[in-house]
Parts: structure tokens; sequence; C-alpha cells
């Protein structure tokens, strides 16, 4: 008996759905079920073209449509999103497999910035000096840039590329999103949205894809800015690749995110913090805990209440009732499961071990229960290394400047969080730590829409973040115009350089 066609998901170009005819197609796995259920197609050359060409067929008119017509849309658009939000989020839970909840929880996030993008007509506005020159006036504007690319990662399919198109598109441009192969129908359940709100055909393009089509993106001439999540070497190729290729880059990268815990602290609500930012998404955030770095004489009584509080959590089918669901795929569940041989090898002690754990699900899917590693060498590549799974690390320092020195020695830069009730050590924390985003007593510091989202080092190439200003200025350029409307005193011959009178 031959194995049973599975449905392929397809590209979003010109408003409509586009199967691939590309020949290549790569799996899509319900994790919980540990197979796939569907397949999707691998954008070929032309399929980049055809899209492309789309997207700046589209953006003239959508460039030159008012902000009022183009803010109705994004209005509609958020309407539709609230009242609908749970079907994208089942969506999420079946191709990612992260607990209904925290599906919702990230497309509630992405809302925030479809929010602040229906309220971009204040961000856009430029500013005016009045006869800065005897009967000149000098004012800015700002426009959009064109046909840019979203490049999004397979742990937040709803929220990451939502950093980025509600602004995008608000401010007049065109959007190609390539997202995460791994979990691609999130995408093309947007693209609908957006046709339903009364997006033009086109202002927002699906493409379908792997390394090929992200290389075709960062070197096509008729892409003007591509805004990148995912692991830093591919990050930082994409940085280099894109701006080799005269485009304006932000390339978030991946994360180590670590958590100082101070003598004074309550450790139950740092044992609570621990657990919820360290385990939801089974870890696969860029923003989760991976490093506790206890100040002793804390970190006993710390792994105490971590280890009681990781016992009680439920893993299972992110459909039914369960704190945390598998990883994404096999391979990655195999390679988290990796770090914790390295990690025991290394000399480490399993406090917690999540290897062979009990699930309430098909015993097919990808799991991997909460672990807890105490006492881990950072030489090990079990610290250095991104894990990007259920895998707390714990590093015992005797004071807080060697806390400092190790969270400030580590390359990636993307979240940290301290947790003390002393106000003076929380402050002199965030001026010396050298990290993005911090956390007093808050143990996933995303900072919400009006503000910007990035890491620092090794988490962010470019010098834009996600939303908020920055996001603003990244997906629009600056005109000055310098204005004089003639009347008879201003004649005359002067070959001088124009200086102001
Ligand atoms: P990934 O780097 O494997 O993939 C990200 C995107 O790049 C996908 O669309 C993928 O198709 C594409 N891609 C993969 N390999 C490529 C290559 N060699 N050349 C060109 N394109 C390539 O990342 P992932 O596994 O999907 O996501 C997890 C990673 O993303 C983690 O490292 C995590 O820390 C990071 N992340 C960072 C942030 C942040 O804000 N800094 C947010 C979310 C995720």
């Amino acid at each position: 008996m031959s194995a049973p066609t599975l449905p392929v998901v397809p590209h979003w170009i010109d408003g409509a759905e586009v199967p691939s005819a590309s020949g290549r197609t790569a799996p899509v796995y319900d994790p919980a079920l540990g197979i796939a259920t569907k397949e999707v197609g691998l954008a070929d050359a032309a399929e980049l073209e055809r899209a492309i060409a789309s997207a700046n067929a589209a953006f003239p008119a959508w460039r030159d449509l008012s902000l009022a017509k183009r803010q109705s849309v994004l209005f509609a658009f958020r309407e539709l999103l609230n009242a609908r939000k749970g079907e994208l989020a089942e969506i999420i839970t079946e191709e990612h497999g992260k607990v209904l909840s925290d599906a919702l929880g990230e497309i509630t996030r992405g809302q925030e910035v479809v929010e602040f993008a229906t309220g971009l007509a204040h961000h856009l506005k430029g500013e005016y000096s009045e006869q800065v020159s005897t009967g000149i006036d000098v004012y800015s504007a700002r426009q959009p840039l064109g046909a840019v690319a979203i490049i999004s990662p397979f742990n937040f399919p709803a929220m990451v590329p939502a950093w980025f198109f509600p602004i995008a598109i608000a401010a007049g441009n065109t959007v190609i999103l390539k997202p995460s192969e791994k979990d691609p129908s999130a995408a093309i359940w947007l693209a609908k949205l957006w046709r339903e709100a009364g997006l033009p055909d086109g202002v927002f393009t699906v493409l379908q894809g792997d390394r090929e089509a992200v290389d075709g993106l960062l070197t096509s001439p008729d892409v003007r800015a591509i805004s990148f999540v995912g692991s830093t070497p591919v990050a930082r190729h994409v940085y280099e690749t894109g701006t080799a290729h005269g485009k304006r880059v932000q390339a978030l990268g991946g994360a180590k995110n670590h958590m100082l815990v101070l003598p004074d602290a309550d450790l139950d609500l740092v044992a609570d913090s621990a657990v919820n930012a360290g385990f939801g998404s089974a870890g696969e955030r860029c923003m989760a805990i991976s490093v506790i770095v206890a100040v002793e004489p804390v970190a006993d009584a710390l792994v105490a209440k971590i280890s009681d509080r990781m016992r009680g959590l439920r893993v299972g089918d992110g459909r039914r009732s369960c704190d945390m669901g598998p990883l994404v795929t096999e391979q990655h569940r195999d390679r988290v499961a990796g770090y914790i041989d390295i990690a025991e090898r290394d000399g480490a002690t399993i406090a917690v071990d999540g290897r062979g754990i009990q699930v309430d699900g098909d015993p097919r899917g990808f799991w991997l229960g909460p672990t807890l590693l105490d006492n881990v060498p950072t030489t090990s590549r079990a610290y250095t290394e991104e894990i990007f799974g259920p895998v707390l690390s714990i590093v015992r320092v005797p004071s807080y400047d060697a806390g400092v020195a190790v969270i400030n020695a580590v390359p990636f830069g993307n979240g940290t969080a301290i947790f003390t009730n002393d106000g003076g050590a929380a402050r002199r924390f965030q001026n010396e730590i050298q990290v993005g985003m911090i956390g007093v007593n808050v143990p996933i510091p995303v900072p919400t829409a009006t503000f910007s989202f990035g890491g620092w080092k090794d988490s962010l190439f470019g010098d834009s973040r996600a939303h908020g200003a920055e996001g603003v200025r990244f997906f629009t350029q600056e005109k000055v115009i310098t204005s004089r409307w003639l009347d008879p005193s201003h004649g005359g011959i002067n070959l001088g350089f124009p200086e102001n009178d």
C-alpha cells in the first residue's frame, strides 16, 4: 500500500494560494503525534521571482494610498485577529507543539504591534522649521522603502512576523514573509486574514522555502530591506550577505539568557519565575531563562524549590490540559537531549532528568521533560552553546560581582534578569550588564510594542531593533525638503554656496 498523500502548504502570491511547482518539499510535523501531517513547498528561483515581482508591482498604489485608508485596513485586521485568534492558536499548536494557551499568548503579543501600527500616522509625522533662511522653510517626511522581506524562525510563527509586518505595511511598504519551513501554515492564515481586512493583493506575500529562498531574497536588487530572526550563525550570514547587496538589514540572533539571584531575593518568587521562564514553550523561546546564576548561599535552597515545582509540571499534547508540549522536531529533541549528556560528562549534577519522561500524549511525540542541571561548568558546551529546549542550568557564584562577570562574558546579549529586594543592586545591575533587555524581578522582559525589541552582541546584527520607534525608522526613509516660494525679491545671480541669511 502506498503512503497517503499529504496536503502541501502553498505560497501566497497576488492575494491567492499558489501551489509550489518546484518539486522540492519539506515535511511538516505534528510534534505531539510525532508524524508528518503535511508538506511544505520550497520555492525555486521562478517562484522567488514571481513573489518579488508581485510585491514590487503592488508597491506604488499601496504607498500612494492615503494614510487614513491604509490605517483603516490595519484596524480591520486587528478586529479580525482579535475575534479569530483561537483558530490561529490551533494551527500553531498543531505544527509547533506549544500548548494552546501559550500559542494564544504569542498571538496577543503580536497583536500589540498591530495596535501600535494602527496609530502609525503619529509616528510618521515629520518636522517643520519655518523661515530657516529668509523665505525658506525646511521640513522632513518619512517614506516607505518598497518591497521588504521578513524571514522568521519556527518558535514564534505568528508573533515574530508580527513584530515587523504591521509597521512595514502601515508605513506603505509591501511585505514578503518567508516563514520557517517547520511551521509554515500560520503565515497563510495571516495572509487570508489580511485579504479579508481589505489589504490589496500583492501587499502581503508568503514565500515558503529554505536557504535557497532566503539567499534569493538577500541578493535580489528588488528587495529593499530584510528583517530576520533566527539562530546566530544564520543571522550573521543574513546580515553580511544582505548588507553586501545594499540592503537595510536587522538580523536578530540566538540567546542564552541568565537570571542573577541575589541572597536577599524571595526564593519562592524566584523558583516560580525560573520554572515559568525556563520551561514555558519547552524552552523554545529566545527570551527563555536558560541559566540561573545563584549568589551563594542560596543555590541549595533554590535547587530544592525549583525541583519541587518541576515535578508538578504536566508534559503532553498541547491540545490537552498540559503545561508543556513536545519539542518541534525529533532531530531538535535529540540535539537538546544530547546537551544533557554533555553536561553530565562535564561534571554537572542532574537534579531533575527529563529524559524518558512519562507524558500525556502519543508515545511517538518528540518529548523531552523539564531538566535541571546544577553546578554546570562554564567551560562545558552545555553552558557555552544555546540549547533552546527545556533545560535549565545552575551556575553557583560567590558574589554579585562574580555573577555579573559570568553574564558579561557570554557572547549573546538578548535578555537577562536580576532577582533581588535591593533597589540599589538592581540599579547597579541595569547599568553594568552588557545585555539589551533587562528584567528586574521579571524573568522574561519582552518590551511592549511601543518600545523596541532586540539584544546586544551576537543576539543582534545591525543597528535597528524590532517595533517601537526603531521599527518605524527601519521601514521608512527620511526626506528633507528645503522650500521657497518665490517672490520678486529673491532674484539675482550668486554662485556662492547657499548660506542662511
Ligand atoms: P534558524 O536560524 O534555523 O532559522 C531561521 C530562518 O532562517 C528560517 O526561516 C529558516 O528557513 C532560515 N534558515 C535556516 N538556515 C538557513 C541558512 N543556512 N541560510 C539561510 N536561511 C536559513 O532558527 P530556528 O531554529 O527556526 O529558530 C530558533 C533560533 O531563533 C534560536 O537560535 C533562537 O534564539 C532564535 N530566535 C531569536 C529571537 C530574537 O529575538 N533574538 C527570537 C526568536 C528566535
